[in-house]
C-alpha cells in the first residue's frame, strides 16, 4: 500500500487551486459525461463514479469541505466524523472497462478514541452498499498503520478529526502489528482476496501478500466476471498465483 500513497498529479494545475484539488476536479469533470452515458444505458439507476461521489456525500463530509481541504477523502459520519477514508479513482490497463468503475481504497483510519465501537465496520458497510448501488469495484491492500511526526517514528494517537486531518496528507505512516486482525476484518466484511496488480501502474512488489490484497465487486457492476476472475488462480499474475 505504501508505494501508492503519493497522490496522482493533475494534467493542469488550476489557478488558485492546489495540484490535488485540480486533480480531483479533473476526475469529476471527466466522469460527468461518462456517467451521463452510463445512466442512459442503464435506465438511470445511477451507475458510475459521479453517482458514487453523490451517494457518499449523503453519509460523509467530503475532505474538500473541511478546513484541511483534502480531496478524495470521505469523513464519516457526515455530522461529527469519527473515521476517514481516502478513495481514489484508478484503472487497470489490463481491464479496459475498469476505467470509470475502479476505486482504490488508499487508506482508512478511525480516531483512536473510537476504536472497537463499530464505527469502522459501519463505514465500510456503507461504502460497500454504495459500491453495490453504483456498480463500482473497490480494491485495497490491508496494512495496519498509524501516523507519526517523523519518517519511521513512533505512532501517536488522535482524539479529534481536525488533528487527524492535519497529518492525513503528510502520511508519515508507521506500521503496527494489527495486520492479522485487519485481514480477518475485511474477510468478514465480504472482501475477497484477489490479484490487484496491473503492469507498471500497479506493479508487483516482493512484499505483496495475496492474503492482504482485497477486492469488492459492486452488485450492479455489468462486468463482474472480469473482476472476479482475479480471485481465481487462473486470473492472477504469476506472483500472486504462486502464493496460492
Ligand atoms: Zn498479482
Amino acid at each position: 500500500m505504501y508505494e501508492h500513497m503519493e497522490f496522482a498529479k493533475p494534467n493542469h494545475v488550476r489557478k488558485g487551486m492546489t495540484p490535488q484539488e485540480s486533480y480531483w476536479l479533473e476526475k469529476i469533470e471527466s466522469e460527468i459525461e461518462r456517467d451521463k452515458r452510463n445512466q442512459r444505458i442503464s435506465g438511470g439507476c445511477g451507475l458510475g463514479f459521479l453517482n458514487f461521489v453523490e451517494q457518499m456525500k449523503k453519509i460523509c463530509k467530503l475532505g474538500s469541505e473541511t478546513k484541511a481541504n483534502i480531496p478524495c477523502s470521505y469523513l464519516f459520519p457526515r455530522e461529527d466524523p469519527k473515521a476517514v477514508a481516502q478513495i481514489e479513482k484508478v484503472e487497470w490497463s489490463g481491464v479496459p472497462k475498469s476505467r470509470g468503475s475502479l476505486l482504490y481504497l488508499t487508506k482508512l483510519f478511525v480516531l483512536d478514541t473510537e476504536r472497537d465501537n463499530g464505527i469502522g465496520t459501519n463505514f465500510v458497510q456503507e461504502i460497500k452498499r454504495i459500491v453495490d448501488e453504483t456498480g463500482m469495484v473497490l480494491f485495497l491492500r490491508a496494512e495496519s498503520f498509524s501516523f507519526s511526526n517523523e519518517e519511521g517514528g513512533l505512532p501517536y494517537s488522535f482524539y479529534n478529526m481536525d488533528d487527524l486531518l492535519q497529518s492525513w496528507e503528510a502520511e508519515k505512516l508507521t506500521s503496527n502489528d494489527g495486520d492479522m486482525v485487519l485481514i480477518e476484518w475485511y474477510k468478514r466484511l465480504g472482501f475477497l482476496n484477489a490479484c490487484t496488480h496491473d503492469g507498471d501502474i500497479w506493479p508487483v512488489k516482493d512484499y505483496h501478500k495475496l492474503d492482504k490484497q482485497f477486492l469488492y465487486v459492486g452488485a450492479k457492476n455489468p462486468d463482474q466476471d472480469l473482476y472476479l476472475n482475479r480471485t481465481n488462480e487462473s486470473g492472477m499474475c504469476a506472483f500472486c498465483r504462486n502464493q496460492k
